[in-house]
């Protein structure tokens, strides 16, 4: 990970963006359940008109994000400012609802991806690269150069600390080491290889990608990767504030929710106001890793390959890396947590599939795993940051 030198603006990263295009559908509003946070100048507009004011809260519901924010209904359903699926501000909806479906990651440099939870990705209609650098030009260099200087610091800290400990892995090896795993990362012995050489594995510092793909393929496939799939899968239900439970935009547009309760998972229609109807009861341990078809598998790698050139996703191994006290080699540590990815997503697809009625995994079950999936992805904690 290079450094940047504050107040340089590097060319932003688009790759992820290239050649898609998106298009609103109208009536799904799942951008309208993520509790939009104003920007100060914006929270001063929204503060000085009585009808904006009403839909204003002081605090957002993540304890992360700092300032104000819009008012959501019932405290977990959709925004205040949702009237039957349609915007009732959309000319004066904030800067955080009009960048949806893309992000902003800033670490050493900006980089710009896609939100896959969104339907309406890949539908024609708006250039996805032409958007970001709409988007971009109205952050402003000043804040650019701000919020990089800050982040380059934070990754400049960490690669100080993991060279410190002997840990350091350059970008380009576990990146490169990941797209040649692509069939590890697909299937059950594989995946039970990599979370071996994640948790035992010897790996020398900077070592070239093709060092740490021998080790992986030499490790012993110990872990069952269908049990630990079952317990990570139904842990990610295991909330107790609903706000903060994934959402999955089914095909009909419902928005659906999934919790742990009671040793059940229980799916819920999520209202507008908030309100939920039970529509489903599963016994967890009646979910398993769906076999994958040869498109399905294909649909997955390409899934991880995104995942995998995220820079957010970096920030995120160097996050964990960190908090495990520099114990591991960065190398294990990024390749466990790509695997750990991937056995989640092909749960949380085999998940819908099942209840689709479905006892495999193409193309279009990947699909929907990812619309169910990615939102989450996209909120894992990091170094670096969104803005
Ligand atoms: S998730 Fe995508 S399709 Fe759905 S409302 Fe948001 S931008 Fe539109
Ligand atoms: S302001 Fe409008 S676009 Fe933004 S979350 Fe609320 S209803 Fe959705």
């Amino acid at each position: 990970m290079a450094s940047e030198r504050a107040g340089v603006i590097p060319k932003p990263d688009l790759t992820e963006l290239e050649g898609r295009t998106y298009s609103c559908i109208e009536g799904c509003a799942l951008c309208c359940l993520c509790q939009p946070e104003l920007l100060p100048n914006e929270e001063r507009v929204f503060n000085g008109d009585p009808d904006l004011r009403r839909g204003v809260v002081s605090a957002h519901i993540s304890p992360d994000v700092r300032g104000a924010a819009l008012r959501l209904k019932g405290s977990h359903g959709a925004c205040h400012f949702l009237t039957e699926r349609r915007c009732s501000i959309y000319d004066r909806r904030p800067h955080f609802c009009r960048t949806f479906p893309l992000n902003v990651f800033v670490g050493w440099r900006i980089q710009l991806n896609a939100n896959l939870s969104c339907r309406g990705l890949d539908l024609p209609g708006v250039d996805l690269s032409s958007l970001g650098i709409e988007l971009l030009s109205e952050y402003g260099n000043r804040r650019l150069s701000r919020e990089l200087s800050s982040a380059a610091k934070v990754f400049a800290q960490f690669e100080n600390n993991a060279n410190d400990a002997s840990v350091s892995q350059s970008t380009a090896s576990v990146r490169g080491a990941v797209s040649i795993l692509g069939d590890e990362l697909t299937d059950d012995i594989g995946l039970s290889r990599l979370m071996t050489y994640a948790e035992y594995g010897n790996t020398a510092q900077d070592s070239p990608p093709a060092d740490l793909v021998r080790a992986v393929r030499e490790a012993e496939p110990e872990a069952d990767i269908h049990q630990r799939a079952l317990i990570d899968g139904v842990e990610l239900f295991d909330l107790a504030d609903l706000s903060h439970l994934p959402v999955y935009v089914a095909p009909d547009l419902s928005w659906k929710l999934f919790r742990l309760k009671g040793g059940s998972i229980i799916g819920w229609e999520l209202e507008d106001s908030g309100e939920t109807r039970e529509f489903c009861k599963i016994d967890p341990t009646s979910v398993d890793l769906l076999p994958l078809t040869t498109r399905g598998r294909r649909a997955l790698q390409r899934y991880i390959d995104i995942v995998n050139a995220r820079d957010c996703f970096l920030g995120h191994a160097a996050y964990l890396c960190d908090l495990e006290g520099y114990e591991f080699n960065f190398g294990q540590v990024y390749i466990g947590a790509i695997a750990n990815s991937a056995i989640d997503l092909w749960w949380r697809a085999s998940l819908m599939a099942q209840l689709a009625g479905a006892d495999s995994l193409g193309r279009d079950e990947i699909r929907e795993g990812v619309i169910f999936f990615d939102m989450d992805m996209l909120d894992l904690p990091t170094i670096g940051a969104f803005i």
